[in-house]
């Protein structure tokens, strides 16, 4: 062969005797086949032979089996962002004319992705102002097909009843979706509980180091999970390999980091709450949280490391505030190592208006504190200046 030909068809590296002790990186958009019609049947199915990465990939299914299993699903679909996992789910399992039933405090992407499905594609969606099993009881029609939950709502920290709800709405036929961002498969796994479909913004703590763009969907039933498989590469959201890889990396210190985030934030929770310019702190593992016995049989080992506050002196407090901040970054995302808070009525929440602001229980004065896992007290003299 000659160079040009010998540069594009380099000698790969045969494996025998040893393996890499470490997750191998797949950049590759595709595989080349022996055998035609072996080819030809691996369109077909996510559990054919690797093909083509829209559809499957090696560093990607790797993530993919160890989130399920974390969050004990039978498999799952890593996508591009929690966005494209969410929209995914929701336009694969509905059809026009579908029923749905949200709970009203909902992550700001979720609420705006729920309004255009019903204001262009004729989806009907009704909120629960409380999500208590009553509501959802009356709340639910025949043709209702999806009951959408966030364990640990953002940025409001109110737990759901994750055990009662998905009994209701199993029972009702329709199927449990639930947003598990906030609490991890360390502090809830919602498919125990339930659940039909788990649903996570990587980009938040399965990635954690403030790096990664990603979501996945965990599916109970195998069957879902191939349906909705088809749509992925229909709607071309499939994760990239690189990110897929930097959270793969990142699940083997989950455990060590939700530990941490949990610990800091249970004690800046509790000191926030006795600060005189502070009128109220929203984490449920406090005893005044209106959720706070819900979250206690539906988490385990913390109560999460985001929360939110209410500053008695309003937006301008809440602004006076990200600018004091030295070591906490004002930056508009959460679950990473570092600390991050931020001012969700300017920011996540800057599509609704005040009185959609108010129906989701959040505040002009409302800061949102994603807690990190540096020494808790150089946390804590950071936030006692500013605050001060
Ligand atoms: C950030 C977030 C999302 C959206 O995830 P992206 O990765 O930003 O698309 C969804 N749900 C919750 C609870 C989030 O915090």
């Amino acid at each position: 062969m000659r160079p040009e030909t010998r540069a594009v068809h380099p000698r790969l590296p045969a494996q025998a005797g040893s393996e890499p002790i470490a997750l191998p990186l797949y950049a590759a958009s595709t595989w080349a086949f022996d055998d035609p019609d072996v080819l030809a049947d691996a369109f077909h199915s996510p559990h054919g032979p690797f093909l083509y990465s829209r559809m499957t990939n090696p560093t990607v299914r790797a993530l993919e089996n160890a989130v399920a299993d974390l969050e004990g699903g039978a498999a799952s679909i890593a996508t591009a962002s929690g966005m494209a996992a969410i929209n995914l789910v929701l336009q694969a399992s509905l059809r026009t004319g579908d029923h749905v039933v949200a709970q009203r405090r909902l992550y700001g992407g979720a609420a705006t992705t729920l309004r255009d499905l019903s204001e262009r594609f004729g989806i009907v969606v009704d909120y629960l102002d409380d999500a208590t099993p009553d509501a959802l009881t009356a709340a639910l029609r025949p043709d209702t097909r999806i009951v959408y939950l966030e364990t640990i709502s953002n940025p409001t920290g109110h737990v759901a009843d994750l055990p009662a709800l998905s009994a209701i709405a199993r029972a009702a036929g329709a199927l449990t979706v639930v947003d598990n961002t906030f609490a991890t498969p360390m502090l809830c796994r919602p498919i125990a509980f339930g659940a039909d479909v788990v649903v996570h913004s990587v980009t938040k703590y399965l990635g954690g180091h403030h790096d990664v763009v990603g979501g996945i969907a965990v599916f109970a039933d195998p069957a879902l999970h191939e349906k909705v498989w088809h749509y992925n590469v229909e709607f071309g959201v499939a994760a990239d390999p690189f990110a897929a890889w930097l959270t793969a990396r990142s699940l083997q210190t989950l455990p060590l980091r939700m530990e941490r985030h949990c610990a800091n934030a249970a004690v800046i929770a509790e000191r926030i709450e006795d600060h005189p310019v502070v009128m109220g702190t929203w984490y449920p593992g406090l005893a005044q949280n209106p959720t706070h016995e819900i979250a206690r049989r539906v988490l385990s080992g913390g109560f999460g490391g985001t929360f939110a506050f209410d500053l008695a002196g309003g937006r301008a407090a809440g602004t006076e505030l990200s600018k004091r901040v030295r070591l906490a970054r004002l930056a508009p995302s959460l679950g990473g190592t570092g600390t991050t808070l931020m001012h969700p009525a300017s920011t996540s929440h800057r599509q609704l208006d005040e009185a959609q602001l108010a129906a989701v229980g959040i505040g002009e004065g409302t800061i949102r504190i994603s807690v990190g896992i540096e020494h808790v007290e150089d946390i804590w003299d950071d936030l006692d200046q500013a605050l001060s």
